[in-house]
């Protein structure tokens, strides 16, 4: 087939659905260098408006798997590997938690992550404040190590999907990253490169979250589920509150510590009560054959009895770094937020406090931008809390005081308090699977 993009663009913008086949060309074309961005870019913008249907969404997530290369874990481990997966929020370092607590009930978990970008922070950015920590493994030494330690959290290689590399990166500058299908089958198609057999989705809903409604994000869920079904996946979706940050800890090295708290069973609720359900989850998906109450069990008594802490420190080893809490760096000031007045946290915008930890530094508003690891927010209180006035809300940790007033204020910007309690909600809001 002689490739005509412009052809293509224009049957999208008119609603047209368009060929496996097609598509696969222009997936292809892009990866080759060949389909300028320009032209992706307006394809991107008339997916934006018209959506894919089911078969298009299926036929540009095996596109880009097939731009590039696939790793076969579950045939050179020879048993199944688990992968978890979130869609991007603040605070969100679930995968550091969890891997070393599956790790440690005996089931490997193997995860290739990204950096982040905006307000989301990346899993590789948090691994990076740990000193020594090396994110860049050959595919062999990943799965060597996930064979060996039981678990390894890498960089995406270049060599996998490498579409979508070049997509999101083109998403991301020209305001075409929150459409479903190409959320899905950018998610989803790196997850079936990377190989593992059983996915647990963690689909964030709400104000720091791409999906802003429940039915969008019970929609991206269903997608995501079905596409990992095609690939022979087994796949579950948690959908998950992100109107508020997850956990108290904002910021590389501040969320390495929740984490590490949280394996040692000293996480903040919400926080703990999403890693052990994650957990329970991959658990009984894997070969151990355990329903999820056993799962949750499991999980449990790994907290618990110290095991899911020496995971941790041996998967930490393995890739370099130094897993001792006092090796993280700490940033210089500390400043408490306190509370204006009495009363109840009404809300706790996840998106302000992303924006504030962003300009303390912890995270990129531009690809090249350097990370401060040390700085972002730690959020003492929470939606439901009480407090006092003058009582501290928050901390803000600053490379220097004139970040740290300026981090205040945004901080205080995002706290709602009100005389009333806001109604109760639970941090897992549905679950979905295939
Ligand atoms: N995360 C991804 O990997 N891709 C998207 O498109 C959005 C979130």
């Amino acid at each position: 087939m002689r490739l005509r993009p412009a052809e293509l663009i224009q049957r999208k913008r008119d609603g047209e659905e368009l060929t496996a086949k097609e598509i696969r060309e222009l997936v292809l074309g892009y990866a080759r260098g060949e389909v300028p961005d320009y032209q992706m870019a307006a394809f991107c913008m008339a997916v934006y408006f018209r959506g894919l249907s089911g078969e298009e969404t299926f036929a540009l997530t095996d596109a880009m798997i097939a731009s590039g290369d696939t790793i076969e874990l579950g045939a050179a481990l020879g048993r199944k590997a688990v992968d978890k997966h979130s869609t991007g929020g603040v605070g969100d370092k679930t995968s550091l938690a969890v891997g070393p607590i599956v790790a440690a009930c005996g089931v490997p978990f193997a995860k290739m992550s990204g950096r982040g970008l905006g307000h989301t922070g990346g899993t590789l950015d948090k691994l990076e404040s740990i000193p020594g920590f090396q994110v860049e493994l050959t595919t062999e030494e990943f799965i060597d190590q996930v064979r060996d330690v039981g678990l390894a959290i890498i960089g995406q290689s270049d060599r996998l999907v490498p579409a979508d590399k070049l997509l999101y990166a083109l998403r991301d500058v020209t305001a075409t990253v929150e459409n479903l299908s190409l959320i899905a089958a950018s998610i989803m198609s790196k997850k079936i490169a990377a190989g593992a057999d059983a996915i647990v989705l963690d689909v964030k809903v709400g104000d720091g979250a791409f999906m802003k409604t429940l039915a969008d994000a019970r929609a991206l869920a269903e997608t995501m589920v079905v596409l990992g079904e095609h690939a022979d996946r087994q796949v579950v979706c948690l959908l998950t509150d992100m109107d508020q940050p997850l956990g108290r800890a904002v910021g590389n090295a501040l969320e390495v510590r929740e984490a590490l708290a949280t394996v040692r069973a000293q996480g903040p609720p919400d926080f703990t009560e999403l890693v052990l359900t994650a957990s329970a989850r991959l658990l009984s998906l894997s070969d151990l054959g355990v329903d999820e109450t056993e799962g949750r069990r499991r999980a449990e008594r790994a907290v618990a009895d110290g095991s899911a802490a020496a995971a941790y420190e041996r998967w930490i080893r393995a890739q370099g770094g130094d897993p001792a809490e006092t090796a993280l760096p700490a940033a210089p000031v500390v400043r408490p937020v306190a509370s204006p007045r009495d009363g109840i946290v009404r809300s706790l915008g996840a998106i302000r406090i992303g924006a504030a930890a962003l300009h303390l530094g912890a995270g990129r508003a531009t690809k090249a931008d350097e990370i401060d690891h040390s700085v972002g927010v730690v959020c003492l209180k929470k939606r439901g809390d009480e407090v006092s006035a003058g009582e501290p809300l928050a901390e803000v940790h600053a490379r220097d005081d004139t970040s740290a007033t300026a981090a205040e204020r945004e901080v205080l910007d995002a706290y709602e308090l009100a005389e009333d309690a806001p109604p109760d909600r639970g941090i897992v809001l549905e679950v979905l699977s295939g």
